[in-house]
């Protein structure tokens, strides 16, 4: 029981001439260490809004809402829930889209609404089932990605036409039916619905 004693009173020696480990923050500056992970800070012009980072946040602080009516996506992040895992900015898809600062770190607040933030973005939503296909941006980077391989998709060469505006002012879809036919291929319309078609008119030639 005698030594146990004696090393303790070093410990308390010890710690009373030694120079605190802690800083004395909020009184003053605190700088935190190298590779610090803080708030994940966002890019909205690097994030296309693809759903990863929701998929891949353990507390679920990221979360998405889509309006199929208004075509709009509606990204939250509450930073009340976030535990600064880093997996959003690991996983981000265009590696852009957001990242932890390591200066941001004091987002103490009385009001929880206060540490959640938006964004929007424009939903693709298929012209006959209404499926949602995914943010017009993320298919943007996708063609980025890929580059003249995009133009195997008749989906992505009907997004590259009005982005390109070919045809401004012009409107060149075409009311689609109640069942769809080969000339809907040519308007914005899901994978799925572009199989049946593919399947019916190229396929079988029906
Ligand atoms: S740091 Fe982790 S917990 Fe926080 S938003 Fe990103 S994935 Fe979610
Ligand atoms: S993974 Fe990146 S690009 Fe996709 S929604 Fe999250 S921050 Fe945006």
């Amino acid at each position: 029981m005698k030594y146990p004693k004696l090393r303790e009173l070093k410990e308390a020696v010890t710690s009373l001439v030694t120079p605190a480990y802690t800083s004395n923050f909020p009184a003053g500056g605190h700088v935190p260490f190298k590779d610090f992970r803080g708030k994940p800070v966002v890019d909205d012009a690097n994030c296309v809004g693809c759903e990863t980072c929701a998929n891949v946040c353990p507390p679920l602080a990221i979360t998405f809402t889509d309006d199929r009516e208004k075509k709009i996506r509606t990204i939250r992040r509450d930073y009340g829930k976030c535990i600064f895992c880093g997996q959003c900015q690991e996983h981000c898809i265009t590696g852009k889209g957001v990242k932890l600062s390591d200066t941001i770190f004091d987002m103490a607040a009385f009001d929880r609404s206060a540490v959640v933030e938006y964004q929007e973005k424009e939903l693709l939503v298929c012209e006959n089932c209404g499926a949602i296909i995914t943010t017009v941006e993320h298919l943007s980077y996708m063609h980025r990605k890929l580059g003249p391989k995009a133009f195997a998709s008749i989906l992505n060469l009907n997004i590259l036409n009005r982005k390109l505006k070919l045809a401004e002012g012009q409107d060149l879809s075409a009311e689609i039916d109640e069942t769809l036919q080969r000339k809907d291929m040519f308007n914005v319309i899901c994978p799925n619905c572009l199989r049946q078609v593919t399947v019916k008119y190229l396929i079988r030639g029906a």
